[in-house]
């Protein structure tokens, strides 16, 4: 079937799905498959729950008016999303980076959805199947959209981007993460980069973070908005980060001085598309993040500073110097391994136990296989459940303890003991 076939379909309803658990009436259900799964399986099912059509690519399943035949179901949903992109006349604005993109992705959409009827995103939908959905969530009534990209090797944000086309772009940060896939902090960059090469090409616009000099460097040639540094300041971060814009504080409840930039940026482009001063101010202070990123937690024992959502090197090492900074008393940090970092691992993993250990915290926990093999301090766990033992032993009272991990150690867990 054409692509402009189908799009007459979709235009009807503007509504896909790729999971039967959550079909809506009126839905075109693509059939993807998985490593454990072949939604082509569910065809007839999610027609019956209400869809109207379902995209198929494997002949033993019979096919009828309702059921399409395509030669790759995935190839079909990212083609029919960015053919919807190409018909669509409002800003998209696409993000990418190693750490903070949800977090501005967040902070953006509140700000710009103060005057525009926004569409960002859903959660962390940011790879080559999250992309194209999001696209396809946009209807006519939206005015503006936001969409993550993510990456852990190089050409998939070239990949996107030939999706997504963003008219304004940004990268949060160049960080250690991913290794494993983009080997080095060089190869970060370059892949990152990709978002600047698609906008220099198609003559687009680029957000910058006049204190991040590689992104000056890299974005010399590409029409700029820069954070406005004379009216934009970081004042502190104790714990949650303040700033002054135009003379006024504002005061997030985003703890980490690295969230100053997530935070800029949505500022920025709140100006740059005409937000009221008042509004952007407002709607940063209403924002609080979830899902265990960077929350404070006031448990009966113990203040807990959660950010147990994800870990690589960069984040690990930020995360560290803002606790270090805090005036809290009997800091205590507990650290789960960082993953796919590939070669580098063990090297990374003995680098934060130096960080740590400079820092003189009142005690310090390291948990999983990788720091085990990173360090012989006397604080380290192989696994959880050993942890949890000490813990139950051990109980930790009246501290402040940092919690942070890959999402694979689930240190949420740690929350059930303290
Ligand atoms: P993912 O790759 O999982 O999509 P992400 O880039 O969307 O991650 P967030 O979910 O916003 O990132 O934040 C995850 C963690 O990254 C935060 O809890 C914090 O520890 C760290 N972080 C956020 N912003 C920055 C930043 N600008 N610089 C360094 N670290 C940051
Ligand atoms: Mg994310």
């Amino acid at each position: 079937m054409e692509i402009s076939t189908l799009y007459q379909i979709y235009s009807e309803h503007f509504l896909v799905d790729t999971d039967t658990r959550n079909i809506r009436k009126n839905t075109i259900f693509f059939a993807l498959k998985g490593d454990n799964f072949n939604g082509n399986q569910f065809a007839e099912k999610a027609l019956n729950l209400g869809a109207n059509y379902a995209i198929v690519d494997e002949k033993a399943f019979k096919t009828n008016k309702h059921i399409i035949l395509v030669d790759d179901v995935l190839e079909t949903l990212q083609k029919l999303a960015n053919y919807h992109r190409k018909q669509l006349n409002i800003p998209v604005i696409g993000l990418t980076g190693s750490n903070g993109k949800t977090t501005t992705k967040e902070l953006i959409n509140t700000v710009l959805n103060r005057k525009y009827h926004t569409i960002a995103t859903k959660g962390n939908l940011n790879n080559h199947i999250g992309v194209p959905l999001t696209l396809l969530s946009i209807t006519p009534e939206h005015e503006l959209a936001i969409v993550e990209m993510g990456a852990n090797h190089q050409k998939e944000i070239e990949f996107l981007c030939t999706i997504c086309e963003p008219d304004l772009g940004y990268i949060t940060n160049f960080g250690k993460a991913h290794l494993e896939g983009f080997g080095s902090i060089e190869g970060v960059i370059k892949g990152k980069s990709e978002l600047y090469t698609f906008l220099q090409e198609n003559d687009k616009i680029v957000l910058v973070n006049p204190e991040d000099k590689i992104q000056v460097d890299k974005t010399k040639h590409i029409e700029s908005i820069y954070f406005p540094a004379k009216e934009l300041k970081f004042v502190d971060a104790n714990p949650f980060v303040k700033l002054s814009y135009q003379n006024t504080i504002i005061q997030s409840n985003l703890i980490g001085a690295y969230n100053y930039s997530n935070i800029a940026a949505a500022i920025t482009l709140g100006k740059y598309f005409k937000v009221y001063h008042s509004e952007i101010k407002e709607a940063i202070e209403s924002y609080s993040p979830t899902n265990n990123r960077s929350q404070i937690i006031n448990t009966k024992t113990n203040t807990i500073i959660l950010d147990a959502y994800n870990a690589n090197p960069t984040s690990m090492q930020v995360a560290l110097e803002n606790f270090a900074a805090l005036k809290n008393k009997n800091k205590v940090i507990i650290l789960g391994d960082m993953f796919e970092l590939g070669d580098v691992s063990l090297k990374e993993h003995q680098a934060i136990v130096d960080v740590c250990l400079q820092f003189n915290f009142k005690n310090q926990f390291f948990i999983g296989e990788n720091f085990h093999q990173a360090t012989t301090q006397k604080q380290q766990f192989k696994n959880f459940e050993d942890f949890e033992i000490y813990l139950k032993n051990n109980p930790l009272e009246n501290q402040s303890i940092l919690i942070k991990g890959s999402r694979g150690m689930r240190l949420e867990r740690v929350l059930d003991f303290v």
